[in-house]
């Protein structure tokens, strides 16, 4: 899976890490081949376009750091799309597992490796998590699916209901809850009925089953080798079915790997665990950031570029440490705090995390910092000259009314902001004499 992908990608990503300095016109052709890449990899193209519009956005705004090169930014960036295309990087994998008998409803086209992923997971429980499982076919038309199950328990070495002749899929179910009851069982997988092609009828069965069971977990299973299919096939259920994830089976194959990039997106579902193979040990759990840095295969660089970027931040606080000690704190420091708090997501995420900020959070309140007037305030620094930033004793009203029309404002917002600097100049003075306590201090007085 994924190596046409992989391969398409290295080469664009060579082209752009040879060189020191990358034009725009560099960026949008690499852009383009990533592009292509994708499409033919089989994700879904809104999914794409998405992908690029959010690249593109950071590989405008990022910061240059020093000691990294354009090519390898444009690689981290590229990375971290992936990964968020993927489901992010706390994306929670682990099972839900409620008070015993806890349900998991395993939901999937036949032939989509359903019976083998329940026989998988029952492993998985039995021996990672020491539940003790309890596995049920609801495959009431197929006989021979009922039998593989109860094979498959036999070799994981868990239980398998008693396969009752002509009992229906709900009947069944409840069976099956009342023998996880007495028997003590921790965990019971309904391995539901499976049909080559989505009907009305398997629909109506499997809403049913999940009425009745209750699952605290319902899986979809599909096959990644089926591209765009599995894609809609899991849209299609989701209507339907109270999922809560998904396994791609199959992932060892030779796929291009399309659907399993674009089922996030598309499905908004967590993608759970990735089938690797026919035999029972072949089940891997699902991290986005592992399969991103497969795809990418440039785990180095990533690396490399987030130490840069870590670096960074701390040679910056630093340098503010530094000036703030001294009384020095200028617009371009302002600036710099400005963005800080929006990476933090905005002043309300900081001040929570502080002991004792109630006073200071609704002072912020009152200057009614979202992110907007945030935006807004960066403008106004913007389109003042680096030596205004610098020494903003410089700005007289005429330099004020310049620059308030340069980012489109009223002076009294360029007041505004000169006036804040100075109060957050004030502020830090005194925090660099009383720490966090003369900080307060000047909040709250
Ligand atoms: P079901 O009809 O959905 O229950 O599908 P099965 O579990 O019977 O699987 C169908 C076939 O796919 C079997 O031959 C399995 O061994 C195979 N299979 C299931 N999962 C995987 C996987 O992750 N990788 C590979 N290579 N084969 C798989």
């Amino acid at each position: 899976m994924f190596d046409a992908l992989t391969d398409r990608l290295t080469s664009v990503f060579d082209g752009l890490t040879g060189r020191g300095a990358l034009s725009e016109k560099d960026v949008s052709a690499a852009m383009r081949e990533i592009r292509v890449a994708l499409l033919e990899a089989d994700v879904a193209l809104p999914v794409v376009k998405d992908f690029i519009a959010k690249v593109k956005k950071e590989a405008v705004g990022e910061a240059v750091i020093k000691s990294i090169t354009p090519g390898q930014m444009i690689i981290k960036i590229v990375h971290d799309a992936l990964v968020e295309m993927l489901g992010g990087e706390d994306s929670d994998p682990s099972l839900r597992i409620d008070s015993p008998p806890s349900v998991i409803m395993m939901a999937g086209l036949q032939g989509s490796g359903k019976t083998t992923t329940t026989g998988k997971l029952a492993k998985r429980l039995k021996e990672k998590d020491r539940k003790k499982v309890l596995l049920a076919s609801l495959d009431t038309r197929r006989p021979a699916a009922m039998d593989q199950l109860a094979v498959l328990a036999g070799q994981v070495g868990v239980e398998s209901l008693p396969i009752i002749k002509g009992q229906l899929a709900t009947d069944i179910a409840k069976r099956a809850l009342q023998a996880a009851k007495l028997q003590g069982f921790d965990v019971v997988i309904l391995d539901t009925a499976g049909r080559t092609t989505l009907d009305e009828q398997m629909m109506a069965e499997a809403e049913e089953v999940a009425k009745i069971a209750n699952p605290s977990e319902t899986l979809l299973v599909a096959d990644a080798l089926t591209g765009q299919d599995a894609v809609e096939t899991a849209k299609r259920f989701n209507e339907r079915l109270p999922l809560t994830g998904l396994v791609l089976t199959r992932m060892d194959g030779d796929g291009r790997g399309g659907a399993a990039l674009s089922m996030r997106a598309v499905t908004g579902l967590p993608i759970k665990f990735l089938g690797v193979g026919e035999k029972l040990d072949g089940l891997d759990v699902f991290a986005a950031k592992r399969v991103a840095g497969r795809i990418l295969g440039r785990g180095d660089i990533v690396s490399l570029v987030e130490k840069a970027g870590e670096q960074m931040d701390a040679e910056k606080a630093e340098r503010l440490a530094k000036k703030m000690s001294k009384g020095q704190f200028d617009l371009d420091d302002f600036a710099e705090q400005l963005r800080q708090l929006q990476k933090m997501g905005g002043l309300g995420g900081i001040m929570g995390m502080m002991p004792g900020a109630k006073k200071a959070k609704q002072a912020m309140a009152g200057a009614n910092m979202d992110d907007k007037v945030i935006k807004r305030q960066e403008a106004i620094i913007s389109s003042m000259t680096k030596k205004e930033r610098a020494k903003p004793a410089l700005l007289n009203a005429s330099r004020r009314r310049r620059i308030a029309a340069g980012a489109g404002v009223h002076v009294s917002e360029v007041n505004k902001v000169l006036k804040m600097h100075q109060q957050m100049a004030t502020m830090m003075k005194k925090m660099g004499k009383g720490g966090m306590k003369g900080m307060m201090n000047a909040l709250g007085g």
